[in-house]
Order: C-alpha cells, then sequence, then structure tokens
C-alpha cells in the first residue's frame, strides 16, 4: 500500500453542473466537521474540467449555499480549468516512464467487447484492446483520424484500501482514461493531481466515488505520490432510491428557504439525519463540531423526505 499523506487536511470538491442539493450539502457539512474537528485546514476546490457539463453561475450558487450553512474554507477556492499545466505535467511524467498507451477506441467498442459485470460496470471496463497494438497498427488508426485517449498500463487487477467510514474496501482497476480523447484530464488524473498539490490528508466525498478509489490510489503509486486516507460518506437518495434529484422535490437550499425555512433548520435536518440533533432542533455549524464523533456516523444512505427526519442512534 501507499505511504499515507500525514495530517487532516480536507476539502470539498463540487463540480458546478447544478445546484446542490440536501445530500451533496450533507456530504460538504461531513467535510468540513471531519477536517475543522481536527483543527485542519479545509479547502474548495471547483471541478470544472467537462466544459459541456459546466452551468454558468453554479460556481457562484455553490459557494454561496455553503457559506449560507456556516462552512468556511481556508485559501481562495482553485478551478481546475486553471491548472491545466499540473495536470499535463502530470501525464507527461506518466507517458515518459512507458505508463500509458493510447487508445482508438469507441464507447461502442468497448461495450460490444465487455464481458461479464465486475466492480467497474461491465459497459465501463476496458478489455485492452488497444493495449498491445503495434507501431503499424496505431499508425492505421491515426491515419484513419480518430483522435486517442491515453490509458494507465495496469498490473493490479484490484486494490484494496481502508476507509475510515466503511473499513477494508477492494475495487477493481482496469486500464483505465488519464486523458480523454478531447484532449481533456479525466477526472481520476485531476483529482489525484490536485489532493497531492493541495497537501489533503483525508478525501471525505460521496460513497458514489468508492468504486473511484483503486483507481486513484494505483495513480498516487504510479506518480511516487503519499496517498491520502479516505472516508466515504452515505449518500442521501431519493424516496425511490435513487439518486437524489429535482423531481424529488425541494431538494436544494433555495427551495428550502423558499418553503420558509432558514438555514439552521436545514443544518438541524442534516445533522438529525446523522444522529447529532433532534428532529426540528436548529443549529450551527459551530454546534455541531463539539458534537461531532466520527465513530457514531450512519453508514446507510438516508431515504429523503419532506418530513421532519428521525433521529438516528
Ligand atoms: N467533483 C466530484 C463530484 O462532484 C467529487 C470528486 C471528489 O470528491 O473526489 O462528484
Amino acid at each position: 500500500m501507499n505511504d499515507l499523506a500525514t495530517g487532516s487536511d480536507g476539502r470539498f470538491a463540487p463540480s458546478p453542473t447544478g445546484p446542490l442539493h440536501v445530500g451533496n450539502l450533507r456530504t460538504a457539512l461531513l467535510a468540513w466537521l471531519f477536517a475543522r474537528s481536527a483543527g485542519a485546514r479545509f479547502l474548495v476546490r471547483v471541478e470544472d474540467l467537462d466544459r459541456s457539463r459546466v452551468r454558468p453561475g453554479m460556481e457562484a450558487a455553490q459557494l454561496a449555499d455553503l457559506r449560507s450553512l456556516g462552512l468556511d474554507w481556508d485559501d481562495p477556492p482553485v478551478r481546475q480549468s486553471e491548472r491545466m499545466a499540473l495536470y499535463e505535467d502530470a501525464i507527461a511524467r506518466l507517458d515518459g516512464e512507458g505508463l500509458l498507451y493510447p487508445c482508438y477506441c469507441t464507447r461502442a467498442e468497448i461495450r460490444a467487447a465487455a464481458s461479464a459485470p465486475h466492480g467497474i460496470s461491465a459497459a465501463d471496463r476496458y478489455p485492452g484492446t488497444c493495449r498491445g497494438l503495434t507501431v503499424r497498427e496505431r499508425a492505421e488508426r491515426e491515419a484513419a483520424g480518430r483522435p486517442p485517449a491515453l490509458r494507465a498500463r495496469t498490473e493490479e487487477s484490484s486494490i484494496a484500501f481502508e476507509d475510515r467510514l466503511l473499513g477494508r474496501q477492494e475495487g477493481e482497476v482496469d486500464d483505465f482514461v488519464v486523458r480523454r480523447n478531447d484532449g481533456a484530464p479525466a477526472y481520476q488524473l485531476a483529482v489525484v493531481v490536485d489532493d497531492a498539490a493541495q497537501g489533503i490528508g483525508e478525501v471525505v466525498r460521496g460513497a458514489d466515488l468508492v468504486d473511484s478509489t483503486p483507481r486513484q490510489l494505483l495513480l498516487y503509486r504510479l506518480l511516487g505520490l503519499p496517498a491520502p486516507g479516505y472516508v466515504h460518506v452515505p449518500l442521501v437518495l431519493g424516496p425511490d432510491g435513487q439518486r437524489l434529484a429535482k423531481r424529488h422535490g425541494a431538494v436544494t437550499l433555495s427551495d428550502r428557504l423558499a418553503q420558509g425555512e432558514d438555514p439552521e433548520e436545514v443544518l438541524g435536518w442534516m445533522a438529525c439525519t446523522l444522529g447529532m440533533t433532534e428532529p426540528g432542533e436548529r443549529v450551527t455549524s459551530h454546534d455541531l463540531l463539539s458534537r461531532f464523533d466520527p465513530e457514531r456516523l450512519p453508514r446507510e444512505p438516508t431515504v429523503w423526505s419532506p418530513e421532519p427526519a428521525e433521529p438516528v442512534n
């Protein structure tokens, strides 16, 4: 396993693709509580590399929501779109060591070649088609005008790690993309480069990202960087068990405020779902610092409902 980065410096790294819902905000609250209760730094990073999904105004709206809930951060937020040189440098280092190869496959081809489902869904798991291409085969594909993605040449098939909340986790790694065929650095690469460059000691994020962690740990190893600790916190789901979304009702902070709640009531609701307050209690982020006990956090997702939350024991 990798050397662990020291310290508990934390971060919240939203993608400005839409308004944050109460589940995203609860993850932000937890990330803040983990860092601040340890007396550590807390940073915000705007993950805006997927230009086709970024929506104008969302970055400002997301930061305003965090402030309204009393979550503060050190240093001005950084934007991934302004850090391209760092990602390119990491890609060049990996490529220089022969750890990457160009891949000309389309999504449809990967899907067609995919076999049985695994931790990485069958449709996403890369079957290695371009790994062994000869120089000539590469040249043919180049001549056909297909821009290649760059993939990591992965020797491991799975990587284990210790999650502070979930315990030992083990997940698959395949030859994943580090640079997309439109030239953009992939999420997996950018997040590792940034967490390392920003000195993040503990990554607290939603449990939907637990499957990404083995690939990120592999990148730390390939780049010779110390890996952080990980805490994957439970999600808030809609009443139908799906990811929380607009169709489920008043799920954003603005929705809640428009319904007459204030930020302290919304925080109280979030904290109640985490077993930290009684139903209906209003709290500030700082009230929660003294009550925060990572050992007592739930491991299961919360099902969102517009009704007051039941306390968790
Ligand atoms: N930007 C990612 C998201 O909004 C989070 C990445 C992370 O926390 O590692 O889902």
